[in-house]
């Protein structure tokens, strides 16, 4: 029996007297789904327990890290050993040598690799040794990506920024705005465009392989390439944001399952396993700029940190055995068909889009392939059918333009439950 949301909206009426929002990353405030946000106690396996005592099949995954599910006993075992040594030395330890190796081994187009603390951290760190290497100031980035909360990738972005309201966040100077290029995803024609009038300036395209900050849209066929052609007529380089999709969408990332080779890589969440990480790396002639071997700087006290590393590793090595990618495509396409079945039947127009283990329902009837098409969904029926998938103790994500990720550790009763909660919940749209 579902046990109410009481503490949890007496737990978010304090935190809202200390915290902005309640909430220290936007979109766990619920606003775009309306009403207050469930708190977590804890975790185990696919299933989150909130303060109130209410279990749900969770698909947010702490929004794509946990892709071994929660508390996974092989990552809980190493973090309590590691616990034992020290959480940080602010010197080196082997393990950033032994993480940097299974990174370059999963990815060969990333012949370097520098850890930091965040996707946001390594993307803005990406993009200043772009800038040095090619020593142009011009970015371009795509409308509805999100690559972090840095004044400069902060344009027309997704996620939070797209779900608040405010793809353009005031805060950012204008003159950070203007070396900032927007074009739309999956639009090569614009996109050369734009090439033909300030290639020469341009010193990297930041693209989101498979977006997951509209919800989750995939590449058409050919964009990822032409792209990377485009990017080295003109000497810029590509920057393959892969915080999401790196070690997710298959083991070898995005760009593994495209067959791209970009010039430079984002990394976070998954390898991380749930602690605060990022990565960035790629051509050893580029990475070779990065302070202290080369000249443009960046640095960070907590980076390579021991407890990320270990839980990052232990991630890494689950996901090298084989079979593991067949059994998520197969959890995911499993999911993913019951879902499309279950609007079908109850007559609710809907558009799906998947791409391995990172999947999106979008309530539109036209196919979503970027920003203009995926803010076509009515996000009024979206928010409908997230309560009643919540009352009925499943967690998705409290947006329409977050992507849903399933875990290794989903079991087929799982996926059999959300789907029947599914079936309930597009009626109950449907019904409205
Ligand atoms: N890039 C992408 C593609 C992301 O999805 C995110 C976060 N969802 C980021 C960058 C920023 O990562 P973080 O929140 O760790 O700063």
């Amino acid at each position: 029996m579902h046990q109410g949301y009481a503490k949890s909206k007496e737990l978010f009426a304090e935190a809202k007297q200390y915290i902005p929002g309640g909430v220290n990353s936007p979109v766990r405030a619920f606003r775009s789904v309306g009403g207050d946000p469930v708190f977590i106690a804890r975790g185990e396996g696919s299933k989150i327990y909130d303060v109130d005592g209410n279990g749900y099949i969770d698909y947010v995954q702490s929004w794509g890290p946990l892709i071994l599910g929660h508390c996974h006993p092989r990552v809980v075992e190493a973090l309590q050993e590691c616990l034992t040594r020290g959480t940080s030395f602010g010197a080196p330890t082997e393990l950033e040598t032994k993480m940097a190796k299974l990174v370059m081994k999963a990815l060969p187009s990333m012949e370097m690799v520098r850890m930091v603390n965040s996707g946001t951290e390594a993307t803005m760190s990406a993009l200043r040794v772009a800038r040095g290497y090619t020593k142009r100031d011009l970015i371009v980035k795509f409308e509805g990506c999100y690559h972090g909360h840095a004044d400069h990738l902060l344009i027309k972005a997704g996620s939070g920024a797209l779900t608040m309201g405010v793809p353009d966040s005031p805060g950012v100077p204008a003159s950070v705005a203007v070396n900032t290029i927007t074009a739309p995803y999956n639009d090569i024609d614009t996109l050369r465009k734009i090439f033909a009038e300030k290639g020469t300036n341009i010193a990297a395209v930041i693209v989101e392989p498979v977006v997951g900050n509209m919800g989750c849209v995939p590449p058409l066929p050919g964009f990822l390439q032409d792209l990377s052609g485009l990017t080295k007529e003109y000497g810029a380089l590509l920057i393959c944001d892969e915080v999401m999709t790196g070690f997710r969408v298959s083991y070898s990332g995005a760009q593994g399952y495209y067959g791209i080779d970009p010039d430079l890589t984002c990394l976070g969440k998954v390898i991380g396993g749930g602690l605060p990480v990022g990565a960035y790396g790629g051509k050893r002639e580029i990475m070779e700029m990065v302070a202290p071997a080369g000249p443009v700087y960046q640095a960070g006290t907590l980076s390579g940190n021991p407890l990320a590393m270990t839980a990052g590793i232990v991630n890494l090595e689950i996901l090298a055995q084989p079979g593991v990618y067949e059994e998520l495509e197969r959890k995911s396409a499993q999911l993913a068909a019951g879902m499309k079945k279950a609007a079908e039947e109850a007559g609710v127009a809907c558009w799906f889009n998947r791409v391995g283990a990172m999947f999106s329902g979008f309530f539109t009837q036209v196919p979503v392939v970027d920003y203009r098409t995926a803010t076509t969904s009515d996000t009024k029926k979206y928010a409908a059918w997230f309560k009643k998938m919540l009352e009925l103790g499943v967690y998705f994500a409290p947006s329409q333009f977050e992507a849903g990720f399933m875990s290794l550790v989903h079991s087929d009763a799982d996926i059999e439950q959300t789907v029947d909660a599914a079936k309930i919940a597009y009626q109950h749209v449907q019904s409205l």
